[in-house]
């Protein structure tokens, strides 16, 4: 069980962090959006998200998705090899009518 114990918004990273979603980083002086520091079993760790994730977060909160450090970067390869997998099928079919 983590509780979250501080929330601040729009706060300036004061030096370079790793995103909590997808281990991205986020560079010095950049704004983040949300940080919210937590406590599970003890341990304290604060959760800053990259823009991206930012709103991945919000489509996994909009369909009731739960997730955790690292999801989100996962979430968003896995779609860009969906549609990368989509693109190359609609090429394929070109491909095959066309004759080449
Ligand atoms: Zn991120």
């Amino acid at each position: 069980m983590s509780e979250c114990v501080s929330h601040r918004t729009n706060v300036k990273a004061r030096k370079d962090h790793k995103c909590f979603g997808c281990y991205g980083i986020i560079v010095k002086g950049t704004v983040v959006a949300n940080v919210t520091t937590c406590v599970e079993d003890g341990d304290i760790y604060t959760v800053r998200l990259c823009d991206e994730c930012e709103v991945t977060a919000l489509e996994f909160q909009k369909r009731g998705d739960e997730w955790y450090e690292g999801d989100l970067g996962e979430d968003r390869k896995e779609q860009k090899e969906k549609e990368q997998r989509q693109a190359d099928h609609v090429v394929d079919l070109y491909i095959e009518r066309k004759g080449w």
